[in-house]
């Protein structure tokens, strides 16, 4: 981790961000890696319960509500998770979360997704069950490198025995860019996820785009690895 370890983005600076409309991060488009990889996670299963940590307001979570799955999402920003649904037309209810104080759940009137507004250390398998599906983009990327381990933990606990883990990572040289989003290396989610988890590389693709040169940055890695827990 090096150059990165200590690198703390609060919570606050995240609203911050969704205040500011600084939100380069969201992708108008459904994103290319979970399309070309999505039968490896759903595996023929009908109606799968898939998870998003951090999940900003993706639009690939209309994507899967639309094809017959269920989506429960984890987000900070009440503003991010108003837009998702304005921008993706969908009507909701809000309702408090009882089991978690001062947090609030955002549902489609369909109850096909639901958006948990609160921090994800907060949530759990007790509030939110567990799920067959997960997507990490931005996710183990953006949270603080020193939660990583919590972090794993955490996800792997919301995992069911079926349950297949789909997560994005980034690399690039870290003594350039502060992040986030945070360099992830091979090694980092064998060292998190090799415990529980057996872990396969689908895909390494150059990412590299106009705006990673503002970052200081002349090349960049996206890395794909499905997750699957071990069988016991
Ligand atoms: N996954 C989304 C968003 C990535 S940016 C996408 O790919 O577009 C990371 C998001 O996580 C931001 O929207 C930020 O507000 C949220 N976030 C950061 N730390 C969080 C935390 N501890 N709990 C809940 N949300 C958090």
């Amino acid at each position: 981790m090096s150059a990165q370890e200590n690198r703390v983005m609060a919570l606050s600076e995240w609203e911050d961000r969704w205040q500011e409309g600084k939100t380069g991060f969201h992708r108008s488009e459904v994103h290319n890696l979970l399309e070309s990889n999505l039968d490896k996670v759903v595996c023929g299963r009908n109606e799968v319960r898939f998870f998003f940590p951090l999940c900003g307001k993706a639009v690939d979570m209309k994507w899967l509500a639309d094809m017959g799955h269920t989506v429960v999402g984890v987000e900070i920003s009440e503003k991010g998770i108003k837009q998702f649904f304005a921008e993706q037309i969908l009507a909701f209810n809000e309702e408090p979360v009882p089991a978690i104080p001062g947090a609030k759940v955002f549902k489609s009137t369909d109850e096909k997704i639901s958006i948990y507004q609160c921090d994800l250390y907060k949530f759990s398998s007790t509030v939110g069950g567990k799920f067959g599906g997960i997507w990490d983009r931005g996710a183990l990327v953006a949270i603080n490198p020193y939660d990583r381990q919590k972090y794993a933990t955490l996800l792997m606990s919301l995992m069911n025995n079926d349950c297949r883990y789909l997560v994005d990572t980034l690399e690039y040289n870290p003594e350039l860019y502060k992040g986030p989003p945070f360099f992830v290396s091979e090694e980092d989610v064998k060292n998190l996820f090799g415990g529980g988890c057996d872990i396969e590389l689908l895909e390494s693709v150059d990412a590299f785009e106009e705006k990673h040169k503002s970052w200081g940055l002349g090349s960049l890695t996206e890395k794909v690895y499905l997750l699957a827990p071990k069988a016991q």
